[in-house]
């Protein structure tokens, strides 16, 4: 067991248990949102043969040197039609953005520029090669062009779908457990009796872990009680990890530590961050469980710095386009903001882009207890240890999307 750990030795310590990685393969029709478990390559050349990017007239070039110049219409080439005749000198085809190129034509004339009488067409203006589109000029069968770790959606999807992925092998979504201890907690919405407050940090929890790419099952709070805890932990070990909050500081009542320590299998415990120090990380019954601090603001910053990347490295997401709730950006200082001694400082931060610069400011007081803070700002410093924050400097930053 480690304790006190720097915040890139955590996530070495727990990805030595990582996420287990399934996969499974969906139909096309159901991709929306998942994460691709191989790399796609194209089944087809994009476009697969030279057609029109215009509605107008496809035309030889060299017959519309001169302006106007009429030309006789010898057919129609329509998108999904059949192949159109070809034409020779003094000929065009009428045809349609997408419809495929007669043979012979070399340029297309936008139908804005043409003038039609019955079977002839005048042209009026320029006739372009650069309105034909090309085959394969986009992409080549067999060509890879949608990484492992790519979230599928929007472009990505229609991407695949381009390429004519009718099934796609993707990553399966994990299932990860979440549950809040403490005797005070209470859902929110229930008459509230002395002492007691709104349990939120499950639901926060859990709304970033399906942002991950991962299934979320949110558990009832569990009261600070060694005998329950251990009880509920057995049934949330069925999970592929469990997220607990509260219950891991230094406090008599912090009994996810204590049940770690005395029968779980715990890898480190304290992490040198600011806020969110007192993290621990280990295996309840073989599965890996992250006890996240019960203050608000530094359950949602630990997973943001610690949770996330153990499921992004885990699972082999994309970088730049696999899920993300967070990205690394240089953001100009706009005030003062104090480092944090020996430890990461991970401020709030406000980020805006403003003339080709990302500004940062500080809003609200930075209480670990604050939840507003959270939705005051949308971003956290990454402060080295020992470095205070100076106004006018460049930092690095996570912008929270
Ligand atoms: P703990 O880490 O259990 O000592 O909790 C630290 C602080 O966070 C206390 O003020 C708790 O009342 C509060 N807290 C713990 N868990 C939650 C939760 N799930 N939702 C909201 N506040 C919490
Ligand atoms: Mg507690």
């Amino acid at each position: 067991m480690e304790l006190g750990v720097q915040h890139d030795r955590a996530l070495e310590i727990a990805l030595a248990n990582p996420l287990a990685k399934k996969v499974e393969t969906i139909p096309f029709d159901h991709a929306n949102g998942r994460v691709l478990a191989t790399s796609l390559t194209s089944r087809v050349d994009d476009p697969r043969f030279d057609n029109s990017a215009m509605d107008g007239f496809a035309v030889r070039a060299s017959d519309c040197k001169e302006k106007p110049s009429t030309l006789i219409i010898v057919g129609t080439s329509q998108a999904g039609g059949e192949q159109p005749p070809a034409i020779g000198p003094g000929q065009a085809c009428k045809i349609m953005t997408g419809a495929p190129l007669p043979k012979g034509a070399d340029a297309i004339v936008m139908v804005e520029d043409t003038k039609t009488d019955q079977d002839r067409v005048t042209i009026l203006g320029p006739a372009r090669k650069g309105y034909i589109r090309r085959r394969a000029e986009n992409l080549s069968r067999g060509q890879e062009a949608l990484p492992t770790g790519a979230t599928l959606s929007s472009a990505t999807l229609a991407l695949a779908g381009t390429m004519g992925h009718g099934e796609v092998e993707v990553v399966k979504r994990p299932t990860i457990g979440i549950m809040s201890t403490g005797d005070e907690l209470v859902p929110p919405g229930s008459e509230l009796m002395p002492g007691q407050i709104y349990e939120s940090n499950s639901h926060a929890l859990a709304s970033l872990v399906e942002s991950m790419g991962c299934h979320a099952v949110r558990h009832e709070s569990v009261t600070d009680s060694m005998d329950e805890l251990r009880a509920r932990l057995d049934e949330l070990s069925s999970h592929d990890a469990i997220l607990t909050s509260g219950g891991v500081s230094m406090g008599e009542w912090d009994i996810v530590r204590r049940i770690m320590e005395e029968e779980g299998d715990l890898s480190f415990w304290r992490m040198m961050i600011r806020p969110g120090g007192p993290p621990l990380f280990g295996t309840w019954r073989g599965t890996p469980l992250f006890g996240l601090p019960g203050n608000p603001v530094s359950s949602l910053v630990v997973f943001h710095v610690l949770v996330a990347p153990w499921i992004a490295r885990s699972l082999d997401y994309h970088n730049e386009l696999g899920p993300s709730i967070s990205r690394r950006v240089s953001v100009l200082l706009e005030e003062d903001i104090p480092g944090a001694p020996g430890k990461l400082c991970l401020r709030r931060i406000r980020i805006r882009s403003d003339n080709g610069q990302l500004l940062a400011t500080t809003h609200t007081h930075q209480g670990s207890g604050n939840m507003h803070s959270m939705v005051a700002h949308n971003g956290l410093t990454l402060l080295p240890p020992d470095t205070d924050g100076r106004a006018g400097e460049i930092i690095e930053a996570m912008w929270l999307v």
